[in-house]
């Protein structure tokens, strides 16, 4: 291994695992280059300020985890808020509440109790041979009513594909709950990072050299020769020139809007579950921070399939697309790519939340050093 090098790391991408790994590699002494493609950092964790309200312009980002290493983590870098994630349902123009719920029960079939919930969600659901389907999931826990007003539209409008098409782990992330408890998250901790995400990436960068509109891949011989190692966080399937063929990501755009009102909408997300409706959720971005301003943003949510124009958000992890990822992971395991890492949503095809992140990224940053130490 080389020892004179400028940088012991170069580190592709400023998202939230980058510049994690950023920091943990600058605390412990190593001299990070860091590149990012777009003009911002933080990838779709960053916020931007208007109006004094800070606007999560690439997508809603609610920090919730129930592991305390990582909640110690993050909260050295900001202040987080009590804000506690609830949603509400539009469907056909009326209000639901969601994630189902025993207050979601009683709108539609008039329950009160767990107990007669239960009674009739056991009555409704779909009780045939299923398979792993996000589809045969949702009918057969809660049946084909729910299923049309909540998950069918919302499900087809942000996948581009049918629900049966899809697997089942999508949609676990919801809860279904036989109480009055509505909380979108069943973690420990959760709030927002008061001033928004992009003071933390700010803090996570210290110290390490970003660069900006740099894309790694179009120059990648000259930027290997100037790190001894390379953590690459953009997508896997780019990295290898699409040699098994193109991953499936979802990506999004958002139409942000300024209203001269105090509130729009009077939560911070509505999810418009009808697939007439083109947008998925509507985010009103002052409700994340308990903003009292005179003026009130909101962000509309149009799912689109990715292109070369927009940016891969969401893996689609089907069978085929999962077959792929193993050939690209075979491929990166060999002795050519010793000197390189990878992580992230988009390098390991991986629907991770904030923590889930940080958390891989925590390792990694420990593997990285000892790696460097060593070398
Ligand atoms: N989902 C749905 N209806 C909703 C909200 C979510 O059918 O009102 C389904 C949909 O398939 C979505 C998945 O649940 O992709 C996960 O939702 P989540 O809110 O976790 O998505 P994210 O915030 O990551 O976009």
């Amino acid at each position: 291994m080389k020892t004179n090098k400028d940088w012991d790391i170069l580190i592709v991408g400023s998202g939230l695992y980058g510049a994690t790994c950023a920091h943990e590699l600058t605390q412990k002494g190593y001299r990070c280059l860091v590149l990012e493609k777009r003009m911002n950092i933080g990838g779709n964790c960053y916020t931007e300020n208007r109006d004094g309200i800070n606007l999560h312009l690439f997508g809603a980002h609610i920090f919730h985890t129930s592991n305390q290493r990582i909640w110690d983590w993050i909260t050295q870098f900001a202040k987080f808020n009590h804000y506690h994630h609830t949603v509400k349902v539009d469907f056909e123009g009326k209000r639901f509440s969601f994630p189902p719920n025993l207050e979601t029960f009683n709108q539609l079939w008039g329950v009160k109790t767990p107990e007669d919930a239960k009674k009739k969600l056991e009555e409704v659901r779909f009780k045939g041979a299923i398979d792993d389907s996000l589809e045969d999931y949702a009918l057969s826990n809660v049946g084909e009513e729910i299923y049309n007003i909540f998950i069918k539209g919302y499900t087809e409008k942000q996948w581009g594909q049918a629900p049966k098409t899809l697997p089942s782990s999508i949609l676990k992330r919801i809860p279904v709950r036989l109480n009055y408890n509505d909380s979108y998250f069943s973690d420990i901790h959760q709030g927002i990072p008061i001033g928004g995400y992009t003071p933390i990436i700010e803090k996570l960068l210290k110290g390490s050299e970003v660069r900006m509109g740099v894309d790694y891949l179009s120059n990648r011989e000259h930027f290997n020769s100037m790190a001894k190692k390379v953590l690459f966080t953009g997508a896997i399937d780019a990295f290898c020139d699409y040699q098994f063929g193109k991953l499936l990501y979802r990506s999004m755009h958002f139409k942000h809007y300024c209203h001269e009102i105090e509130d729009f909408q009077g939560l911070a997300v509505i999810n418009y579950t009808s697939a007439a409706v083109p947008f998925t959720r509507i985010i009103e971005h002052k409700h994340f921070e308990l903003g009292t301003q005179p003026v009130t943003w909101i962000s509309e949510e149009y799912p689109e399939a990715h292109s070369a124009s927009s940016e891969p958000m969401y893996p689609v992890r089907d069978t085929d697309n999962l077959a792929k990822l193993t050939q690209y992971q075979g491929h990166l395991s060999t002795d050519a790519y010793k000197d390189y890492y990878f992580g992230g949503r988009l390098a390991e095809y991986l629907y991770y939340d904030m923590h889930q992140a940080i958390g891989g990224a925590l390792k990694k940053s420990e593997q990285i050093a000892k790696d460097l130490a060593n070398s």
